[in-house]
């Protein structure tokens, strides 16, 4: 447990998915019962990355899907104003495998190396689709939309409440949201976490809004979106973060567990899983040890 998770009380005033909350979570978890009431611990959560930014959380009866890409590989996208990309992998579960969903936790609708069209197909087959206020005015039926900040909570007789929290991205350089629109990340809370929120990072540059996620929430597991996305008719400008950016994040946020996603597939991706493990070499062993890769394909249990 992180000595340092659940101390800050004073810096936010949010509900329990916060700082705050930790003093409640990990005294709930770490202190032993006295009075003969059962010690409640957290349930067992199970993480499959599916390829890509696309994964599927098992939680406590529930199944939440981030992201959905399934199309084959070998297709050209177009993503605007001249930058585009071609899929070089598929997925390594199918579609039709991760049924039934609970949620779709989409960080935004108008990219397709986060929803392509095989994961649009699946969409109505969900519960529910949350994303960006913005996506889900295009997507309509099933969506929810989230704005930074704002939660929604996943509620079922028998499995814990889970409160989804957006947290705020900038999927480019500054000034850049005009031609890259809305994007959100998800800060999942539920009680008893062990080491605090699990995070999903969403496609965003490291800048001052991820700078307050680490500030206002206690996360205790990140899937963290890599890649260094660059265009050639942009040059240099990064579109998400880059093998450092992740070093740096992982230092000033401290997870628990941090775990890259959505650096690999894809032929705009100009970082990829060894570019991200020398840029951890060379990192204090205190960042080092967090970061985890799970196996493309194949569920992994997190202790959350
Ligand atoms: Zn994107």
């Amino acid at each position: 447990m992180r000595s340092s998770s659940c101390i800050p009380a004073h810096r936010t005033a949010l509900p329990i998915h916060t700082k705050t909350s930790c003093l409640t979570t990990c005294s709930t978890f770490s202190v032993p019962s006295v009075d003969g009431a059962p010690v409640t611990t957290p349930p067992e959560v199970r993480i499959t990355h599916i390829g890509g930014p696309t994964v599927l959380i098992e939680v406590g009866g529930w199944r939440l899907l981030t992201d959905p890409t399934f199309d084959a590989p070998g297709q050209r996208y177009r993503f605007g104003f001249g930058t585009g990309s071609v899929k070089l992998a598929g997925p390594r579960v199918a579609a039709q495998a991760v049924l039934p969903i609970d949620a779709v936790l989409l960080t935004h609708d108008h990219h397709a190396d986060n929803l392509d069209t095989a994961g649009r197909a699946l969409l109505p087959l969900a519960n529910r689709v949350i994303t960006t206020a913005s996506g889900a005015n295009r997507l309509g039926g099933n969506a929810v939309g989230l704005t930074p900040w704002a939660t929604h909570a996943l509620q079922h007789e028998g499995r814990p409440t889970i409160h989804i929290t957006a947290t705020p991205c900038r999927h480019g350089p500054p000034g850049s949201h005009a031609l890259v629109g809305d994007v959100i990340g998800f800060s999942l809370a539920w009680d008893n976490q062990a080491h605090g929120t699990l995070w999903i990072s969403g496609d965003t540059v490291l800048f001052d809004g991820v700078r307050e996620v680490a500030d206002r929430v206690t996360v205790g597991t990140a899937l963290v979106h890599l890649g260094g996305v660059r265009f050639p008719v942009t040059g240099p400008l990064h579109y998400t973060m880059t093998a450092s950016d992740a070093v740096k994040l992982c230092a000033l946020m401290a997870p628990h567990t941090f775990i890259p996603v959505h650096y690999e597939s894809w032929y705009h991706f100009t970082q990829g899983r060894l570019d991200v493990e020398r840029a951890f070499a060379g990192a204090p062993a205190s960042v080092r040890e967090r970061v985890r890769w799970l196996p493309v394909g194949e569920g992994a249990k997190i202790h959350v």
